[in-house]
């Protein structure tokens, strides 16, 4: 058999959006689960709306989730010798034709044709007389496919039948009046001159399919396999846009998602394994995927889903990794230095090891600041709800036990804290919340014990006789 060949083919016009990177990751996840190339087409003939900086952010955001394509990428503008040609071709074989009419002739056809419930009908066969008149007239003409009579029928790799009356389908411009090829076109005959074998997209295509079909058959291309995945819709059930919140890859990435969670929670957005398993490596959606898999029905972007499975990935990362990760973060915060990383490493994996159970993202890193810096203030609700009128006189004498801790270990801690307790005939929260206060100024964050462990007794004492002095 010979090989399957995919390719990927963002328009860089703006961001990468995540149903683009969605696509591309099908596509990757197919070939490296089936082993067939995946190519890279840029398309870029839209000069008007092309720039170099989305280009730039569709290549980043494919290396950093890991997508890789097989080859050097294919510029679609250096293919416009090849679009005339085929634009040539299908004028010479009568499958195209030039068309005159203007845009207000357009606009009443239109109107007629809704009235009738029918497509649009062009002049498909002008005299030669008319054509010159039009020429003398130095009117724009544009150059249509004659769709033909009859269905377009493909199996869809993910859908099964489709079947499209070509009744429905007007004659399509192929190229415009300045002679520049149009996408349906464009899109043809690279994919026939990539030698592309099986196009997996968004269902947003499906409508261009039959068309690209067309155009493959009268230009008598064999034509490729199709595939289309699901629509994204927002938690509205309407297609997924910039009012549901951020919707580029970049955007994710900025707040302090993992790639490995894009990766993952992409795949999951039109695909599953057949199993409840929601939680996958690379490898193992590589080696999990199947187009049996793929959905049919459309799917909603969950942004609470992705930030569980991000937790659930950076859970799956090794915590020399979280350190990395950390590192840079608690720099810019300006709470450790490059300098002393080096030194402090064993403190810092400490401290990751305790984080890691509770971030969602590596942006709740922001939140650590306790670690390293004594609370500037304390957090009102908390202290309100946790400070009592005896608080003050249990916090001296559990200031005065942890003191007199010859070591500081976990379960040292724990031990002071629960004998200190059950002699007060009280639960241990009454002493555990104010001290968490003291030691983080908030009300939440890892268990008490371990906190208390990691940061040692000195800073501990200092940070509980404060809160004493402030809120006593
Ligand atoms: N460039 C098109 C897009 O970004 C995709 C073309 C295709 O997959 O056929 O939507």
């Amino acid at each position: 058999m010979p090989d399957t060949i995919l390719r990927f083919a963002p328009s860089p016009t703006g961001g990468f959006h995540v149903g683009n990177a969605r696509t591309a990751l099908f596509n990757y996840l197919y070939a490296k689960h089936y082993g067939a190339t995946l190519l890279l087409r840029v398309e870029d003939t839209d000069r008007a709306r092309y720039t170099d900086d989305s280009l730039k952010t569709i290549l980043d955001g494919l290396s950093w989730l890991g997508i890789a394509s097989d080859g050097e990428p294919v510029f679609q503008s250096q293919n416009e010798e090849a679009h005339k040609k085929a634009v040539e071709q299908l004028l010479a074989s009568g499958n195209a034709y030039y068309a005159y009419e203007t845009p207000e002739e357009i606009d009443v056809m239109r109107k007629e044709a809704l009235a009738a419930k029918r497509r649009v009908h062009y002049n498909r066969e002008l005299t030669a007389e008319q054509v010159a008149a039009f020429e003398a007239e130095g009117r724009a003409k544009v150059v249509r496919f004659r769709v033909p009579d009859g269905d377009t029928v493909w199996t869809d790799k993910i859908r099964g039948v489709q079947r499209w009356g070509n009744v429905e389908i007007e004659d399509f411009v192929v190229a415009r009046s300045d002679g520049s090829p149009v996408y349906n076109l464009a899109v043809a005959v690279d994919d026939h001159n990539m030698g592309v074998t099986l196009v997996l997209r968004g269902a947003d295509h499906l409508s261009n399919t039959p068309k690209q079909i067309m155009l493959f058959d009268a230009l008598g291309w064999d034509v490729p396999e199709y595939g289309h995945s699901t629509l994204i819709l927002g938690n509205d059930g309407s297609k997924l846009s910039k009012r549901h919140g951020a919707t580029t890859v970049t955007e994710y990435q900025e707040q302090g998602f993992l790639p490995e969670t894009l990766f993952n929670f992409l795949a999951l957005l039109g695909w599953s394994s057949g199993d409840e398993r929601e939680v996958f490596s690379h490898d193992e959606l590589v080696e999990t995927f199947s187009l049996e898999g793929m959905h049919t029905r459309d799917t909603v972007f969950d942004l609470k889903k992705l930030t569980w499975l991000n937790g659930e990935q950076v859970r799956l990362r090794p915590v020399d990794q979280i350190v990395e990760d950390a590192i840079p973060i608690w720099v810019s915060e300006g709470w450790i230095s490059e300098g002393d990383v080096d030194g402090r490493r064993e403190e810092l994996t400490q401290i990751a090891t305790l984080l890691q159970p509770r971030l969602n993202t590596l942006d709740d890193l922001r939140k650590t600041g306790y670690f390293f810096n004594e609370p500037e203030n304390y957090d009102e609700k908390a202290l309100k709800k946790h400070w009592k009128t005896d608080t003050p006189e249990r916090l001296a004498a559990y200031i005065d036990r942890l003191e007199a801790l010859d070591s500081f270990a976990e379960e040292d801690v724990e031990g002071v804290t629960r004998t200190l307790a059950g002699e007060l005939n009280m639960s241990a929260s009454k002493l555990i919340h104010p001290t968490r206060l003291g030691l983080c100024g908030v009300g939440f964050g890892p268990g008490l014990f371990e906190l208390m462990a990691v940061l040692g007794q000195e800073t501990c004492l200092r940070r509980l006789k404060k809160l004493l002095e402030v809120a006593g």
